[in-house]
């Protein structure tokens, strides 16, 4: 090891790498503090052939490594425990965007944001949306398929990379920035890549699709009765318009922890309902947004559906009623340790999920506090479970397996996954394992032996 890292010092110079305990700590800490970890040595390559070096020289050496972006992972898959730490900072270029082809060409260091201003610069918008947007960046995004708040629209990025740029384990650079919706030339490389975890390589630059921009757009907070009633809501808005962008459920809980914790925030209805549903509309046609929202909750009130619900008047407003629903990680946060379960079911199977749960972890674990958000719209619920009011928090962490056990057999039971967004990580490896078909297993873990025989890549994340 120390062999190597001297001859990764010599070739990246003092701008490429680092040992010092300052820059390194926020590097080795995850964002909510359930993991961390060291590192002998974080390089940070300002190109693809740099990082296909320091690849080479560990492969020789069967050293490992972590690669890391923006640290906004939440199962702990950036985080190394004695590995490498391949920071992408340095490769934060957009090379290209082309509103013809309606794509762009990113760096795997630029940040989900600052991709999102250069489409916009050139005309165009990249639409995957989430919350860590600021410091997520494109390589983690493709690195564990993320998802966010526009997938009922357009899918996950699994949908939205055209091609990619990867430094594979032994250090070749595979050149597979395509810009084609079609291309059926057998297997396909990228697809493994996206939601590898860091596992087949290190990704240094990605193709992304691009769209034309809204005419209009139209969001607007409703109050609902229960789970069901926003599933009702939903079939109602996907019968009335193609054009929903973004539809999310919150419990009462979850707005109430925003109110109490995120300054500045407010509730935008008069009275408290037990569920809360965030739409949001947008359309090419101009004024058609705003039109189909209010005819939807006209008919939505009509049909009982929805007992209250309010209308952005404005940019500002809607930035105000999309701050309620990003900011839930961040306000549940300030309550102490949850149990967080990041998992989808057919859609049809929410509301009987989020009640089975609900009854079970009550008998399980009396008093626990349900904290159920998320994109409801894809099936996608993060179902987190809160210490009773004045409970003792350690206490609860202690029994968060158990929590999971019993949340993710009842996911399996109802064909959902375990996890729908965030990756497996080190945190959901081995619980993948109990619920994923052996078959396939065992052919995920023969393709990533015939592409890294040596397991350097990522060792401790995935099959
Ligand atoms: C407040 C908040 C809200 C979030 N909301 C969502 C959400 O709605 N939907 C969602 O899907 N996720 C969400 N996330 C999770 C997170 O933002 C995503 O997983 C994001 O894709 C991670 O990007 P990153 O650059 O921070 O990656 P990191 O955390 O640095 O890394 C994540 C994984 O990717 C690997 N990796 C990183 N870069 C590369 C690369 N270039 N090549 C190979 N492997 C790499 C790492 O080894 C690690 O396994 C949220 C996180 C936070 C903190």
């Amino acid at each position: 090891m120390d062999d190597v890292i001297e001859r990764l010092k010599a070739r990246l110079g003092p701008a490429g790498w680092t040992q010092d305990p300052e820059l390194l700590a926020p590097k080795l800490v995850e964002w909510r503090e359930r993991w961390s970890g060291h590192t002998p040595l974080m390089v940070v390559p300002r190109d693809t052939k740099e990082v296909a070096e320091v690849v080479a020289m560990c492969a020789q050496s069967g050293v490992a490594i972590t690669p890391q972006g923006g640290n906004t992972g939440l199962v702990g898959g950036q985080i190394p425990q004695g590995e490498i730490l391949l920071s992408t900072g340095r490769l934060n270029r957009v090379r290209e965007v082309d509103p013809v082809d309606d794509t762009m060409v990113v760096e795997a260091g630029v940040t989900l944001a600052a991709a999102h201003e250069a489409a916009l610069a050139a005309g165009r918008r990249f639409p995957l949306s989430l919350a860590s947007e600021g410091s997520a960046t494109v390589g983690g995004l493709v690195s564990t398929n993320a998802g966010g708040t526009a997938v009922l629209r357009y899918g996950p990025m699994r949908s939205l990379v055209l091609g990619l740029e990867a430094v594979l384990p032994d250090g070749r650079i595979w050149h597979g920035l395509k810009r084609l919706r079609k291309d059926n030339t057998g297997y396909d490389l990228k697809q493994l890549l996206i939601g590898g975890e860091g596992t087949l390589g290190v990704v240094t630059a990605a193709t992304l699709e691009l769209f034309a921009p809204f005419a209009s757009r139209a969001v607007a907070i409703a109050g609902v009765a229960s789970p069901a009633a926003a599933l009702e809501l939903l079939t109602l808005a996907k019968e009335r318009t193609g054009e929903i962008e973004a539809f999310e459920l919150m419990c009462a809980l979850g707005l109430r922890l925003v109110l109490a914790h995120l300054p500045g925030s407010r509730d935008p209805l008069s009275t408290p309902t037990p569920w809360y549903v965030l739409v949001e509309l947008a359309g090419g046609r101009p004024g058609g947004a705003e039109a189909d929202m209010e005819s939807l909750l006209e008919t939505a009130f009509e049909k009982e559906l929805i007992l209250d619900a309010a209308v952005a008047q404005s940019e500002a407003q809607s930035a105000a009623f999309w701050a309620l629903r990003e900011g839930q990680s961040a306000a549940q946060k300030q309550e102490g340790p949850a149990w967080k379960h990041d998992v989808s079911v057919p859609v049809s199977r929410v509301p009987e999920f989020l009640e089975t749960a609900d009854l079970r972890l009550a008998d399980a674990f009396p008093g626990v506090r349900i904290d159920a958000f998320g994109h409801v719209g894809d099936g996608n619920i993060h179902f987190d479970v809160l210490a009773p009011e004045r409970g003792d928090a350690a206490a609860h962490a202690e029994r968060r397996n158990e929590g999971a056990r019993l949340v993710h057999d009842l996911v399996a039971s109802l064909g959902g996954s375990i996890s729908a967004e965030h990756g497996l990580g080190v945190m959901k490896t081995a619980e993948a394992r109990r619920y994923k078909d052996a078959t396939e297993v065992a052919a995920l873990e023969a393709i990533r032996r015939a592409l890294d025989p040596l397991r350097i890549m990522n060792p401790r994340v995935l099959f």
